[in-house]
This record gives structure tokens, C-alpha cells and sequence, in this order.
């Protein structure tokens, strides 16, 4: 059977292989803790939810605009403008199906064969096969647990050469919580001021950041790169929604036009629903926001320093998102278990715990563990590893 050659250069989800084998466990009758999950454990708040039932009753279920409803694009210009001081006009905005699809209609409008697009590890694995997906060739930065994976300017800049088209950064990151520093950023935008170089910045965590660092990147951009930058951004984990799919980009208005040229032969559209959904999000009360990021915040404090007390985890303190990403070559050996990817089976047979192995980001030797799930769900799952391990 002979299928598109660039399926050769897509890799398959190692997050699903988790998956899979959680759902086989859980049909056999195990009670397994799942923190493997990269989505939010809280329902949809009810007024979103409201606002998607009115949706339907008043028939809002026919084709939109491509780039999605105006007075969606509208609140999404404004949430920047309030929280960056950025200033998108409605025609730099497309409404996606999820941040995802926003990064991937970028990544095809933006990069072809011959292009290079740097990126860092580890890191979400959906970037990497997006630029494979393009034509063009991904090339990574690795950031280093030692300084809590921080995102710097110099290896970005060391790692450009005159193919490169594109940077693609993620701020706060998945798996390891880390943000760009503002001033790390204004280097990596002034060293690229002189090139012909995209700058593509996903924000889908954005409102998850749990301290008061300031994270202004948009406004960093805007200043030096404004007409070179995309932004993205999703409902999907500051509201709970990942299932509704809806995420945007914001761009200079002929990228904007090219993404949307892009989507309009693939999906069209996000769904009409749901774009009203979001919309309630965007512009309803934030109250249910805070809400879940103090909760995200006490649990991250929590599981932090249960890990940070056992040697034989090392691990930093992240910014944002809602992962731990400890280094557990302590606990590897060739005895066994050999790998990280080793280590969460033993962790997923013996002490039904789910955990994502560090190998799905491009880093073996560490894993995940989400604190997308309840308090008491953690504790348990903290006390089966302990004495799963001795
Ligand atoms: N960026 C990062 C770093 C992510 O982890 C995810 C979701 N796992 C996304 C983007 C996309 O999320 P969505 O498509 O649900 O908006």
C-alpha cells in the first residue's frame, strides 16, 4: 500500500499509547489515577455552557465566516489589547479549531521545503510534526532542567543559519511549566531584527501562570517584530474546553488572510456553537479563571513538594501550565526499569498510576505528571508510586 511520502516524517502519539492502555486497565476493573491527562479535570463553566444551548435554540448552526463570527474576533482583540496593549485589527484575527490548528495553518502558510523552523525541547511534540508536515525541517534547542528549562535568546540565535524561516516558541510550556523571561525575549527579538524571520508564539497557557512574573511576550513582540509575529491562543485550558475546539491566531493581516485561506479548504470554520461558546468565555465573568488557577496553584505547591522531598526525583518548580517534569534517571538503571518509558509502565501495572513518559517530549529520563486532577486523586496517587518503589 503506498501512502504521501510525508507521512514517512510524521512521528506517531506516545501520549495516546498511555492512553490506550489506561482505558484496557480501566475495562478489566483497575482503579487507575490518570496523570497523564493534558486537559483540565473542571467542567465547562455554566454560563459558557448556557450561552452554547442559546446558541442552538436560536439556530446559530449554519456556516460562518471562515475566519469566524466578527463579534468573537472582536472580544479576542480585545482580550490582548487589555492584557498586552496590543493592537490587532479584526482582519489579523482567525478563529481555529483549537490552538492546534491555529499552529498548523501557520506552519503551512509560513514554512515550505528548504525552510529550517528552530524550536525548543523538551517540548509539545505537535510543533515538530507540524513543521515535517510543512515540508520544512524542524530544528531543536534544548533547554536544560539545571536552570528550570528556561528559554534563552543565545542558543535560539547560535541555532540560526540562512535557511532558517521560523522560530516557534511556547510560553508557558508543555511539559515542563517554564515561561520566557520578557528580557530574554527582547534579546531573541532584536538579534532576529535584521532577518526575515517568523516569530510564532503559543500562548495557549497564558492564563495559567501561577506567580507574579511579568509575561508580557505579545507587548515585547508588537515592539520589535510586530509585522513578523504570530500569536496563538485557545479556550481549551484557561476555561476547560478543551473538547469544544476553539483557538485563534493573530497576525499581520496578509498571514492572517493566508491562514484563513489555508482553513477555508480544510475545516472552514471552527464550529458556529462553539464559537459562541467562546465568546461567552471571552466576555462573561472571569471569576471561574481564578478559581481554577488558585486550585492549579495550590496542587502544583502540593505535588512539588512531595517530589522535591524524594531524592531520587529532581525537579523544578514551574511557572505555569499544570505539569511537574522530574528527572528520574535516579531511579533507572539496567536492572531495570532501563527508561523513563520503562518506569511508566511499572508505575501504570503496579501502582495504576498514568504518567506520560519524557520520550513523547523529546527528553528520556524525565516524566510528566499532570495536576489536572483532584487533590485527593494526587495524595493517593503520591502515596501507590512510594510504595511502589520502596
Ligand atoms: N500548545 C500546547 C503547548 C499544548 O499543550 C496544546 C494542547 N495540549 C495546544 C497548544 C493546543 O491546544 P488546543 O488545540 O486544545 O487549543
Amino acid at each position: 500500500m503506498r501512502l504521501a511520502d510525508r507521512l514517512d516524517r510524521v512521528g506517531t502519539s506516545q501520549t495516546q499509547q498511555v492512553l490506550v492502555a489506561v482505558q484496557r486497565l480501566r475495562r478489566e476493573g483497575a482503579h487507575v489515577i490518570d496523570l497523564g491527562a493534558g486537559e483540565p479535570d473542571f467542567p465547562t463553566p455554566d454560563h459558557i455552557k448556557s450561552a452554547a444551548a442559546a446558541a442552538i435554540q436560536d439556530d446559530f448552526t449554519k456556516y460562518t465566516a471562515g475566519a469566524g463570527i466578527i463579534e468573537l474576533r472582536e472580544a479576542i482583540a480585545r482580550h490582548y489589547a487589555d492584557r498586552y496593549g496590543v493592537a490587532y485589527p479584526t482582519t489579523g484575527i482567525v478563529v481555529t479549531a483549537g490552538g492546534k490548528q491555529a499552529l498548523y495553518n501557520t506552519a503551512i502558510a509560513l514554512f515550505g521545503p528548504g525552510d529550517e523552523v528552530i524550536t525548543h525541547v523538551p517540548g509539545w511534540p505537535s510543533i515538530v510534526e507540524q513543521v515535517h508536515l510543512s515540508g520544512a525541517e524542524p530544528v531543536v534547542v534544548r533547554t536544560s532542567a539545571e536552570d528550570g528549562f528556561a528559554l534563552l535568546a543565545k542558543p535560539i540565535l547560535e541555532a540560526v543559519t540562512p535557511r532558517t524561516r521560523g522560530v516557534v516558541l511556547t510560553s508557558p510550556g508543555n511539559p515542563t511549566g517554564a515561561i520566557m523571561s520578557e528580557p530574554e525575549l527582547r534579546r531573541l527579538a532584536q538579534g532576529l531584527a535584521d532577518r526575515e524571520i517568523w516569530v510564532v508564539l503559543d500562548l495557549c497557557y497564558e492564563q495559567l501562570i501561577y506567580d507574579d512574573t511579568p509575561h508580557n511576550l505579545p507587548g515585547v513582540l508588537w515592539e520589535y517584530l510586530g509585522d513578523r509575529t504570530v500569536l496563538v491562543g485557545t479556550v481549551s485550558k484557561s476555561y476547560a474546553m478543551t473538547g469544544w475546539r476553539c483557538g485563534w491566531l493573530l497576525a499581520p493581516a496578509a498571514v492572517a488572510a493566508g491562514c484563513n485561506a489555508v482553513q477555508s479548504h480544510s475545516t472552514s470554520h471552527a464550529t458556529s456553537i462553539t464559537q459562541h461558546a467562546a465568546l461567552a468565555a471571552l466576555t462573561g465573568p472571569q471569576v471561574c479563571v481564578r478559581a481554577m488557577r488558585d486550585e492549579y496553584r495550590t496542587r502544583r505547591d502540593a505535588l512539588f513538594s512531595w517530589l522535591d522531598a524524594d531524592p531520587r526525583f529532581q525537579v523544578t518548580r514551574p511557572d505555569g501550565a499544570f505539569y511537574l517534569f522530574p528527572d528520574v534517571s535516579a531511579l533507572l538503571s539496567p536492572d531495570g526499569p532501563r527508561t523513563s518509558a520503562d518506569l511508566v509502565q511499572v508505575l501504570l501495572m503496579d501502582a495504576h498510576v498514568a504518567v506520560t513518559p519524557g520520550e513523547a517530549f523529546d527528553a528520556p529520563g524525565f516524566i510528566r505528571l499532570s495536576y489536572a486532577a483532584p487533590m485527593d486523586q494526587l495524595r493517593e496517587a503520591w502515596m501507590r508510586i512510594q510504595r511502589v518503589l520502596g
